[in-house]
């Protein structure tokens, strides 16, 4: 039988979502409304935390929320080399300078030993990533900000669900945390992000900027098409356009009532790759035991003497789709031009990065397939 290609990463956009964005196109009410503001609350029932703005995306996101942290020129963010791009790029769009940190060797996550030395008079805060839905040594984060008088806004975007000592991602002590919802993720609303936070002010502040910096935006926007509201705006500040809509929200909505089952299929996906590729000389990212992975991504470092060209070709042939997530930022030619930073300066992040092949663990693939998958890798190894 001839088998279908296994993409990297596929949605699972149920009939429910389907059904819910046409009730929005005919409901006459498609962008921020009555669905966002449902999805905002069922986020903080989900997360456990009182305040949440939805956003365009997991970027604007970070970008807002530092905006309202105050972050400027002459500011520093640490964030960790091995990440996205848009964790860094957020801070030099605020006019600040984003300061790498290195990679803890086993769980991939930033290493929270390097980072005292880089804090300096100029920092003002640190954004840990939680790479592949596994988290961050918060407890250590937490004590350095505290130490140093400085914030901690969470880069979540592969973690939703995600739980650090019994609590979910989300309702740690951070500043903010900020979610995405693009296509790939553990949740998709095909674009979009959240912030979460304890702080009212913060989060009001946010939503604010996403609207143009105009108060109370979305009760103006009501007045047009309801008999609520008021006529009455008012630009407060210079803000940005970043909100969600209900469209994307419709979908928000009911996919997160299916994320505790996808996060298990993806746990139960870690264990067959983990069982069966035991042995073979492939090294795992490693979760301790105080942490609970959404686990997003399924990261292999493929044993040294392997070309890893040559397997990802091979198994594309299998009909196999793989990724490698992230080339450390520090070797992007934007940052060593603006940041003077180069090949060496993060020897960790290089060696994983140097053998690391991310393989599919979507829920909406079939079990059979990550068996099949599981095996594949195993004969290209050969
Ligand atoms: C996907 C991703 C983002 C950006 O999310 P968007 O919603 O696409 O803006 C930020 N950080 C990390 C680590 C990501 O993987």
């Amino acid at each position: 039988m001839e088998r279908n290609f296994i993409s990297f990463s596929p949605p699972d956009i149920g009939e429910k979502e389907i059904a819910e964005v046409i009730h929005s196109l005919k409901s006459g009410w498609i962008t921020t409304g009555p669905k966002v503001s449902l999805f905002e609350k069922n986020i903080c029932e989900y997360c456990d935390i009182p305040y949440a703005v939805a956003t365009f995306s997991c970027t604007s996101a970070l970008f807002l929320t530092l905006k309202a942290l105050g972050v400027g020129s002459g500011d520093e963010v640490i964030v960790p080399t091995f990440t996205f791009a848009s964790t860094a790029h957020v801070v030099v769009h605020c006019g600040a300078t984003p300061v790498f940190v290195d990679s803890d060797p086993d769980t991939f996550q930033m290493d929270t030993s390097k980072i005292e030395d880089l804090i300096s008079p100029r920092t003002r805060g640190i954004i840990p990533v939680h790479y592949g839905g596994n988290v961050v040594e918060m407890d250590e984060i937490f004590s350095l900000a505290k130490k140093h008088g400085i914030f901690v806004v969470e880069d979540a975007a592969h973690a939703i669900g995600s739980e650090y000592n019994g609590r979910k991602i989300g309702s740690l002590q951070s500043d903010a945390t900020c979610f995405s919802f693009y296509a790939t993720k553990n949740l998709s609303t095909a674009e979009g992000g959240m912030v979460v936070s304890g702080n009212k002010t913060l989060i009001d502040l946010v939503k604010k900027l996403t609207m143009y910096g105009i108060s109370d935006s979305r009760e103006i926007w009501q007045s047009r098409y309801t008999p609520k509201g008021n006529w009455f705006s008012d630009v407060e500040m210079i803000g940005y356009k970043a909100n969600m809509t209900d469209l994307n929200a419709a979908l928000g909505i009911h996919q997160l009532q299916k994320l505790d089952q996808f996060n298990s299929t993806r746990a139960k996906y870690s264990l067959i790759y983990k069982n069966k590729l035991i042995g073979t000389g492939i090294g795992f990212m490693d979760v301790k035991s105080h942490v609970r992975s959404a686990w997003h991504l399924f990261p292999i470092l493929l044993p040294a003497n392997v070309d890893r060209d040559k397997c990802i070709s091979e198994l594309k042939e299998k009909k196999i789709g793989t990724s490698v997530l992230f080339r450390p930022l520090h070797l992007h030619s934007a940052y060593q031009k603006l940041l003077k930073c180069r090949q060496g300066d993060f020897p960790a992040s290089e060696r994983i990065f140097e053998r690391l092949v991310n393989v599919p663990i979507s829920p909406s693939i079939p079990e059979d397939d990550i068996n099949y998958i599981a095996d594949s890798i195993k004969k290209v190894l050969l």
